[in-house]
């Protein structure tokens, strides 16, 4: 039978993604499938310490082993930002249109648009805690591009294809993402234990 692990996520389109990734090899449950329901708080500054957070809250209050990720897009020309903010780069109840319309903007007659995704992977397994991160290279797009994917892929284009994660399919992105990256490690480590 297939071992039980829990990714601590709601998100339809990364349970997607981490599914097509791992398999048979394991049954990755959502939040929701062990009847978690936690407003998880996410007040690390740092892609490492929610990730952490995350992993430890599923371990402490339900006793399963799980993995937990956490993933920011790092703007150069602004500093790094949205950085950890990402989720909530225009406002705590932001929509992904509204994090993608203030960057747009907040980018506007820059010409140094390079960025990057980075994902870190915090997997909790009995006693042990393991780091796991994954990062992809691009540039922010002057507008949007493509309806497929989630979040910022309207605006990220990456270098290794020259175009955008939201017009690319679910396998391509993949293949070169943040997530993909970080998540084959995880995937490659789970195998060997
Ligand atoms: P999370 O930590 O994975 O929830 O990611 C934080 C935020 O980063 C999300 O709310 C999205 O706005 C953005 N994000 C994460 N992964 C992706 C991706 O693969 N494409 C586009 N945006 C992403």
């Amino acid at each position: 039978m297939a071992k039980e692990i829990v990714f601590a996520s709601n998100n339809p389109h990364k349970l997607a993604e981490i599914r097509r990734l791992a398999g048979d090899g394991f049954r990755i449950l959502s939040l929701a499938e062990i009847g978690c329901h936690d407003d998880i708080p996410e007040t690390a500054d740092t892609l490492e310490g929610n990730s952490l957070i995350k992993a430890r809250w599923i371990k402490d209050r339900y006793g399963m082993d799980c993995f937990a990720d956490d993933t920011g897009l790092q703007v150069e020309a602004l500093g790094g930002a949205p950085g950890v903010m990402s989720a909530r780069y225009a406002g705590p109840e932001c929509s992904p249109e509204d994090n993608m319309t203030k960057l747009l903007a907040e980018m506007e007659g820059v010409t140094d648009r390079r960025a990057a995704f980075r994902t870190v992977i915090t997997l909790i397994l009995g006693d042990e805690v393991k780091q796991f991160s994954g990062e992809v290279f691009g540039t922010i797009a002057t507008r949007r591009d493509g309806t497929a994917g989630f979040g910022y892929d309207p605006v990220f284009i990456a270098d290794e294809t020259g175009r955008s994660f939201a017009s690319m399919s679910a396998d391509e992105k993949n293949a070169i993402s943040h997530r993909g990256r970080a998540t084959r490690k995880l995937l490659e480590y789970l195998a060997s234990v």
